[in-house]
């Protein structure tokens, strides 16, 4: 066997995780190999949380401007323009420079990139990986002592649509080029369909968006939903919460607009128009035609089953990131990418802990949250305390001239330990990082609400709704 061609951990999928264990791994002194089809840095940096954050910037700063008067800064509205295509510039540098940034990480730790389409042979002595040239159609075979398997998502399409990059749309193509339709049509109320709703509806679109569930952010706190919905309702954004697309009833008319039937839970229909739909619905793993039964590893469905250190049921073969099926965010992909890569390198490190993650919205208000909602806490079987807190009650969020949102505690009553933390405002994927290390600690809302905080400052609301808990807050 050629000895260049064996490798000590072979990375399938050079995205968020795979990038960050092979960086892990080589610093561990492992010869490591990246196999990546298209892009390193994956979904995040070239079509998710890079991209939208970019322009969501943009569209945020814009209707900023629009406020500026309160400030005492006046600008004449009548020559205000949002220029889309300079958004997407931006966009695009902003994404180039990491770019480059991961490439030179890739060749400062010393780790060798292979562009193709990777696949599981079998496994003896070593696991035996193709790699596939996608034009050519010729195949490099390299063996490794380890792999990890990191190839990430793509949207999920429902049965029926053909996604044209015109009238109908996924993420990927919203983002491949300025759009800026009169009126777009949002399915799916979770956080992607979300943050598109509010960049539309910034720039000027007139937006409605649809979501089956009975409530738009459905995987988070009721109270936060409800507080979303409401901040959407006063923007003028068209909410249609418990309603669903009927598919086969999609037409194109002839001037351009489409036309589409939604049906209620109660199976009411209606009809409406719209320039262009984005369909956000999920996500589906990229799992297939990656070899798993050459290997010995069952099809196991939407995701990869491992143990919390990230090893499948085959020993020595890992998954990580969307695939492993957590949460499909960027910081999982990154924290199962590092607890796999320590594993493989005998380096004691901690298993992955679902309950210590930040999911985050980058809508205007934010949404962010950690741990449990009051509703899983209670199923869980906990009795709760609750401690909130009104943003409008802080200094800081008012000088920001945006005192909408709050903040809530979830405190286990019989030992005080925080067990999870919503927040929806300004700041909030910001400051959520905070409750997240309370939870990773063992915090209780005792020792949160001991904690100094800086004046005046947003942060002030963890002490806060800390002492609400309490009944103790000292301005509300
Ligand atoms: P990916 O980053 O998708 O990387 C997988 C890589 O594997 C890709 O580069 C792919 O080309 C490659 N690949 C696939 N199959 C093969 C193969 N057989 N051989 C070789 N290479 C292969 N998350 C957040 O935390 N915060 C956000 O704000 C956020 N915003 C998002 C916005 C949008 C619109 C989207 C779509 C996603 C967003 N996400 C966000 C989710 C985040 O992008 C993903 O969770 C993250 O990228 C997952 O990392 P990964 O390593 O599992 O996969």
């Amino acid at each position: 066997m050629d000895q260049s061609n064996v490798y000590d951990v072979a990375i399938i999928g050079g995205g968020t995780g795979g990038y960050v264990a092979a960086i892990r791994a080589a610093q561990h002194g492992k010869r490591v190999v990246i196999v990546e089809k298209h892009l390193l840095g994956g979904t995040c940096l070239h079509q998710g949380c890079i991209p939208t954050k970019s322009l969501l910037e943009s569209s945020k700063l814009y209707n900023r401007v629009k406020q500026m008067d309160e400030f005492g800064i006046e600008v004449n509205q009548d020559s205000l323009f949002f220029n889309a295509a300079k958004a997407f510039e931006r966009k695009k540098a902003i994404v180039n420079q990491l770019y480059q940034g991961i490439q030179y990480l890739i060749k400062k730790n010393k780790i060798t990139l292979l562009h193709g389409h990777g696949h599981l042979v079998g496994k003896q002595k070593h696991f035996e990986i193709g790699v596939e040239n996608e034009s050519t159609g010729s195949v490099q075979t390299i063996f490794s002592n380890h792999v990890i398997l990191a190839t990430g998502s793509r949207p999920n399409i429902p049965r029926g649509i053909t996604i044209d990059g015109i009238k109908l749309f996924t993420s990927d193509e919203i983002l491949a080029h300025p759009l800026r339709p009169d009126h777009i049509t949002i399915i799916g109320a979770g956080a992607i369909g979300l943050e598109f709703a509010c960049y539309f509806q910034e720039l000027g679109s007139a937006v409605r968006i649809v979501e089956s569930e009975d409530r738009l952010a459905p995987l988070e706190d009721k109270e936060i939903s409800e507080q979303i919905g409401s901040a959407f309702d006063k923007r003028g954004i068209e909410t249609m919460p418990g309603y669903r697309i009927l598919i086969e009833h999609m037409e194109q008319m002839e001037d351009g607009k489409m036309l589409y039937t939604l049906q209620s839970t109660k199976g009411e229909t209606s009809v409406h128009q719209t320039d262009v739909i984005l369909f956000a619905v999920g996500r589906k793993n990229n799992i297939s035609a990656l070899g798993l039964s050459n290997v010995g590893m069952e099809d196991e469905g939407a995701f990869l089953q491992t143990n919390a250190y990230m090893e499948t049921a085959v020993p020595g073969l890992y998954a990580v990131g969307d695939i492993a099926g957590s949460y499909q965010l960027a910081h999982v992909a990154t924290q199962q990418a590092l607890i796999a890569a320590d594993t493989i390198c005998g380096i004691s490190t901690l298993p992955y802990q679902p309950e210590r993650v930040a999911r985050c919205t980058y809508t205007h208000p934010e949404i962010a949250s950690v741990g449990l909602t009051e509703e899983q806490a209670k199923a869980a079987g906990y009795k709760v305390k609750i401690g909130k807190f009104p943003l409008h009650f802080n200094g800081r969020s008012l000088i920001h001239g945006d005192g909408e949102g709050f903040i809530k505690m979830i405190v286990d009553e019989k030992t005080d330990m925080i067990l999870g933390t919503h927040m929806i405002g300004q700041g909030a994927t910001e400051l959520i990082a905070m409750s997240g290390f309370a939870i990773f600690m063992e915090g209780t809302a005792w020792e949160m609400g001991m904690n100094v905080y800086p004046h005046p400052s947003l942060s002030e609301i963890f002490g806060e709704a800390a002492m609400a808990v309490s009944g103790m807050a000292i301005h509300s």
